[in-house]
């Protein structure tokens, strides 16, 4: 058996220790004589996976006491359509700030639904190669709360800053606080995070959590009460507070996979600021090869590289097939940048190695030799 590097930006790679265990529980979980994808959620057994997973993601991030936990599905392009029906019960409207092509699904989601959203920021006139700065994001008189999205995983764009203040709120022109939600579906868990900045966040698993299938939310309790009343239940943010995301049945097994990563993180990996120093090196290992070549490009301004996401293009457009191919035979799979952008896109989530940045480096360099 050989696992290879995976570069995909997701689902994507998971830790291999994750999948051993897995694998060790898969038929009979502690005995037990099930596997946990044969148990019911309301079972002790599956209660108590679904409580330590809580426990050890709160623990890692250091969630404050008053705030939730909730374990939702739908992705998290549900989340553009649950978000404002939990946030505009009052009225308003909602604000993003937009730099790139995740934020805009969102905007558009807010405007099918509710017809109006404010663009309070945008990095559209530089072609979001750097996000606003903080002092260039305008709220509209009525917003009711800013979204935004910590990390653009297409075009490989990360914010600098956190946007929300202490209280995680931002204030209007009329300097009424409304709540910061973000978007972090790609960022999540890559470092340590002042939970306290935010009133929502919110990650699709499959990246930097676990399997598809999962979306995590963190939200603040107070910003439980301002729902429509018109909503469907299964977005009600407040209904899977009260039920401990059991509303209906849960997506178990990435739930208990999700647990395992968590587990991993702080026993393995020693928690996220041990994570954070490798992803750091692994990041820039990567920028520097691009940045020391003619050959291979990256357009992001220096301080909003992605960590997670570098996309990169070869000089010349024709090689790029040559590049996709020669690279899987070496073992470095999932680097065709996406569709809307072209060229190549190398994902470098926690859960792949700085083995595989290494790699990756030296494949670039022999191929841009023998291209080049
Ligand atoms: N936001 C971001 C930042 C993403 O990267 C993605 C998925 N790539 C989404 C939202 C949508 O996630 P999902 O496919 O889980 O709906």
């Amino acid at each position: 058996m050989t696992r290879h590097f995976n570069f995909c930006a997701g689902p994507a790679a998971m830790p291999a220790p994750v999948l051993e265990r897995a694998r060790q529980e898969m038929l009979d979980y502690q005995g037990r004589g099930l596997s946990v994808m044969e148990m019911s959620h309301r079972s002790r057994d599956y209660m108590a996976i679904a409580e330590q997973a809580e426990h050890d993601l709160r623990d890692l991030l250091s969630i404050p006491n008053n705030y939730r936990v909730l374990f939702t599905q739908g992705g998290a392009t549900q989340q553009f359509a649950a978000l404002p029906y939990n946030l505009l019960g009052q009225g308003g409207t909602a604000n993003f700030v937009h730099t790139g092509i995740w934020g805009s699904k969102a905007v558009k989601e807010a405007r099918h639904l509710f017809g109006e959203a404010g663009v309070a920021a945008s990095s559209e006139p530089n072609g979001h190669t750097a996000v606003p700065r903080p002092e260039e994001i305008r709220l509209s008189p009525d917003a009711a709360y800013l979204h935004y999205t910590a990390n653009e995983t297409i075009g490989g764009l990360e914010f600098d800053y956190l946007l929300g203040n202490t209280r995680g709120g931002m204030a209007r022109p009329d300097g009424v606080e409304v709540p910061v939600v973000c978007d972090m579906s790609s960022s999540i868990l890559s470092g340590p995070l002042d939970v306290s900045r935010f009133g929502i966040l919110y990650a699709g698993a499959q990246k930097n959590i676990g399997p598809a299938g999962l979306v995590v939310v963190i939200v603040r309790d107070d910003l439980l009460e301002l729902a429509r009343a018109d909503m469907p239940s299964l977005f009600s943010y407040r209904a899977l507070a009260e039920a401990a995301s059991m509303i209906n049945t849960p997506a178990t097994y990435s739930w208990y996979l999700a647990g395992l990563v968590f587990q991993w993180l702080r026993q393995d990996v020693g928690g996220l600021d041990a994570m954070q120093a490798i992803n750091a090196r692994k990041a820039s290992k990567l920028y520097a090869a691009i940045d020391a070549s003619d050959f291979y490009s990256n357009p992001i301004a220096g301080i909003n590289r992605s960590r997670m996401n570098v996309p990169f293009m070869l000089a010349d457009a024709r090689l790029d097939e040559a590049f996709l191919a020669e690279s899987e035979q070496a073992g470095l799979l999932n680097l065709k940048g996406h569709r809307s952008v072209g060229g190549m896109r190398a994902s470098l989530y926690n859960a792949v190695p700085e083995a595989a940045v290494d790699a990756l480096v030296d494949f670039m360099a022999d191929f841009e030799r023998r291209n080049g």
